[in-house]
């Protein structure tokens, strides 16, 4: 196939894969990248597609720089200024996207808050973060009525000063975006990223949606933009290659409302968060007319990989990254078949490794670590020395995440944390999880360490059924031995738990610590 490189107007970098290198100009600004530059050359050109209801269908790139020029003197006006932190708590919508263009252009710093958080969620963010300003709606001044000394500033309702805001000279390592991350292994942690990050996601981007920027792609996510998957891997990315982004709100995920969203925005590329995706797949849901679909954020499974070529004609490509470093494996169908149960092989311009218990590293399995180096690297946590400091081992950030090599693609072992200590062996949940999502009668799973006195843990499996199939002590021995035949006898689950729904993050990850606790007060009866 023939790959036709988008049109990025300047790619900051080298050609992707072959001679790739870093051309991260030492000024940079993210607001030049993802709207100014474009107004400037193409201020016609459609930048949103705004289906959220909140304002005009089409946003082009003139109005976006217009909304957002605006918000930075009403922000100025305010006394807010470089290095300041100023909260965005707004749902997909142009505003959205104006408010984090508006601040980087003031030099300050944005924090991507979450509609669906509650008082204390927010006012933990807010007040680590120290944001005297959140710029939000009207529904977000009541979510912020608790939080004293924050100031909620809301576009629609307060009159925006007009004229143009030159935006402000920054350096590619001035900090520019605070992103938590998801919570799913302990308290969120603010990961603070620097101007260059967007330039960070660009090839992870380009490549997981086979090449971003043919004619007549637009990009869709329904993970909301304050998390980095939908800010850093839909939203700017969009922007600053000139694909157009659809906002949209969807009470309910489901395969009606996508199909509707898919329809009316001419959507072609999508993200779809694995837990979106299982929840299509239950539906048998199958949608044709895409280009592109991306997931990543937690295992897709080779299961997955199948039924979405059946569903949507097309190979998922499995990406991987965290809050902290992002973007850094990916799948690309249109170079290379994927390997199932791997989540791609790393994207040029990041560095990945797998280290050995003394740091090296190995082909063997190890510790997923990246080099500094990278585009997408954070800076440091927020306010937190001593994380930072344990998070990096020399020039290596340390993932957290557990990984083996297949020759050049990367497989997910599992969490450190996840990982089961079981008679000696070191069992990764991800595997037998992906195994038993392969059987007829299992709609989710999740798979988790027991603590258990003779062989330190057990391997202990929490099945969600499909609809209409009932749990037996039968259906359990079955499972048991179908990841017996399948993958190896020591690590089948010793035990099958039978539960109405898993534990998830509000961004639809598995939460094993939660799982993990209730097979250890199951045990401690
Ligand atoms: P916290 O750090 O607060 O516990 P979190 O790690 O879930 O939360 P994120 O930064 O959103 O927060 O998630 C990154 C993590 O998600 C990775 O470290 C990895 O464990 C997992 N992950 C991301 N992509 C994949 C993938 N393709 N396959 C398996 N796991 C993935
Ligand atoms: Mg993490």
């Amino acid at each position: 196939m023939t790959v036709m490189r988008p049109s990025l107007r300047q790619a900051p970098y080298g050609p992707l894969y072959d001679d790739f290198s870093w051309d991260i100009p030492p000024q940079l600004n993210m607001a030049v990248q993802a709207c100014d530059d474009w107004a400037a050359r193409a201020p016609d050109r459609v930048a949103i597609v705004d289906l959220s209801g909140e304002g005009p269908r089409d946003i082009t790139y003139a109005d976006l720089r217009e909304m957002a020029d605006r918000l930075a003197l009403a922000l100025v006006a305010r006394g807010v200024g470089r290095g300041d932190r100023v909260g965005v708590l707004r749902s997909q919508g142009a505003w959205c996207a104006a408010a984090h263009i508006a601040i980087w252009k003031i030099g300050a710093i944005s924090i991507p808050l979450f509609k669906l958080f509650k008082h204390d969620a927010l006012s933990s963010r807010v007040g680590d973060a120290g944001a005297r300003v959140i710029v939000t709606d009207a529904e977000g001044v009541g979510l912020l009525a608790g939080l004293a000394q924050v100031e909620a500033l809301v576009p629609e309702d307060c009159a925006l000063p007009d004229g143009r805001f030159d935006t402000l000279e920054t350096g590619a390592e001035d900090p520019a975006v605070l992103i938590y991350t998801s919570g799913t292994t302990g308290a969120p942690k603010g990961a603070l990223h620097a101007h260059r990050v967007l330039t960070g996601h660009l090839p992870g981007v380009e490549i997981s949606h086979d090449f971003l920027g043919q004619a007549d792609d637009c990009l869709w996510t329904p993970a909301d933009w304050a998390w980095i998957g939908g800010l850093f891997d839909v939203l700017m990315p969009g922007l600053t290659i000139g694909v157009p982004v659809v906002a949209a709100r969807m009470a309910k995920f489901g395969p009606e409302e996508c199909m509707k969203i898919i329809r009316e925005g001419n959507v072609r590329n999508i993200f779809f968060p694995p837990t979106a995706l299982r929840l299509l797949k239950a539906e048998d849901c199958h949608i044709d007319g895409l280009r592109s679909i991306a997931s990543g954020g937690e295992p897709l499974g080779a299961e997955m990989l199948d039924w979405g070529r059946r569903a949507f004609g097309l190979t998922i490509n499995e990406f991987y990254g965290q809050t902290e470093c992002n973007m850094v494996a990916s799948s690309c169908g249109a170079l290379f078949s994927p390997e199932p149960g791997c989540l791609g092989k790393a994207v040029p311009g990041h560095d990945l490794a797998v280290l050995d218990e003394t740091g090296a590293p190995t082909q063997g399995e190890g510790d997923v670590a990246i080099r500094r180096g990278s585009a997408s690297m954070m800076l440091e946590y927020w306010n937190k020395p001593e994380q930072t400091a344990e998070k990096f081992l020399g020039d290596w950030l340390l993932t957290g995440d557990r990984g083996i090599w297949e020759g050049e693609y990367l497989r997910f072992v599992g969490r450190e944390d996840d990982v089961i200590t079981s008679a000696g062996y070191r069992i990764g949940p991800a595997e037998i999880e992906d195994c038993l999502l392969t059987h007829g009668a299992v709609a989710t799973v999740g798979v988790v360490g027991k603590p258990d006195p003779v062989r330190t843990e057990i391997v202990k499996a929490y099945v969600v059924l499909k609809h209409g199939v009932s749990a037996s002590n039968d259906l359990a021995a079955e499972l048991q031995a179908y990841v017996k035949e399948r993958l190896a006898t020591y690590s089948y689950p010793r035990e099958i738990g039978f539960i109405d729904a898993l534990p998830m993050t509000v961004t639809g990850k598995v939460i094993r610590k939660d799982l993990k606790a209730r097979a250890a007060s199951e045990e401690a009866q």
